[in-house]
């Protein structure tokens, strides 16, 4: 738990700075001048000093230190269109720099970390992850955004675009918040791309393990073929369409939309919160977080 806190603990450090400074009505958080500023303010004789975009072959983004260590700078990949990627990376190589930096003095940061994290070890890539969603979009604020409304895309792209981020990040940081299990599957061609369970989803069994075996869409889901003729819909179904060993009375809520930018389908489940715990004894090994990288900024991973 202590891990998990430090990223948390350093963005909201940041946050509570820029609160004081800006009000607490501050968004989009404007990522390059904060880096700027806040490094060098705190740490003046190893500050940030340049954030550019330049021609990264193969890498997102990137964190490197000059010989003596006396300044670092950020690039992000020039070919990147979209806003909201553009801020989370660097919002993730700001975290690179507050979480990492005494660590290593460069930071690649691109397709070919995704395989890493098989252990117990954590990731720094999951750090520098989860410090950007906090940085950019503080559950506070989130909180008050959706606070008692019903969940749907149109809310979910709401906070897109308060936060500047992609439809994909702000609805992951909703499954965070949300009082009932929650899933996000992204699908492309009747199969899915990736997926990723809240806590309590994950923790009674329900999540797709992905990156163990290609899974199909179910028939019957919104996403799958023409069964969704707008670009966004909801319909409540059994949850056993989805999760076979779900009780035959559980519900589960499906809504879709289809994000025409990164050429994928996102399909929210919501089901209400399991009455007992679903006994493991699958070998398929559960999978969580490594991919939070690629799906919040809005890409799908590169499979191998
Ligand atoms: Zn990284």
């Amino acid at each position: 738990m202590s891990e998990l806190k430090k990223p948390m603990a350093e963005a909201n450090r940041v946050s509570s700075m820029l609160n004081l400074v800006l009000g607490t009505d501050r968004f989009p958080v404007k990522v390059n001048e904060v880096a700027l500023e806040y490094s060098r303010q705190c740490f003046a004789d190893s500050p940030v000093d340049k954030i550019q975009g330049e021609d990264l072959d193969g890498f997102e983004g990137m964190l490197a230190a000059n010989k003596a260590r006396s300044k670092w700078l950020i690039v992000y990949n020039s070919s990147i269109s979209s806003a909201g990627r553009k801020r989370f990376t660097v919002a993730h190589e700001f975290g690179h720099y507050l979480l990492h930096r005494h660590q290593q003095d460069r930071f690649e940061c691109g397709d070919d970390d995704i395989e890493t994290g098989d252990g117990n070890e954590r990731d720094i890539e999951i750090d520098a992850d989860l410090f950007a969603s906090t940085l950019l979009m503080p559950l506070d604020d989130f909180r008050r955004q959706v606070n008692g409304q019903p969940v749907s895309f149109d809310l979910l792209g709401h906070c897109a675009d308060r936060y500047g981020v992609s439809l994909t990040a702000a609805a992951l940081r909703w499954t965070e918040i949300a009082d009932k299990r929650a899933i996000l599957v992204a699908s492309r061609d009747d199969h899915m791309l990736w997926a990723k369970s809240n806590h309590a989803a994950f923790k009674s069994g329900a999540y797709f393990a992905t990156r163990k075996r290609t899974i199909e869409m179910p028939r019957g889901a919104l996403a799958y073929s023409d069964n969704c003729s707008a670009a966004s819909e909801s319909q409540t179904t059994r949850a056993q369409a989805w999760f076979p060993r779900e009780p035959l009375s559980m519900p589960l809520t499906e809504m879709t939309k289809v994000a025409a930018q990164y050429d994928y389908t996102l399909t929210l489940l919501l089901m209400p919160d399991a009455e007992w715990r679903q006994p493991q004894h699958d070998e398929e090994e559960p999978e969580e977080d490594t991919f939070d990288r690629f799906i919040r900024n809005g890409q799908h991973p590169v499979r191998k």
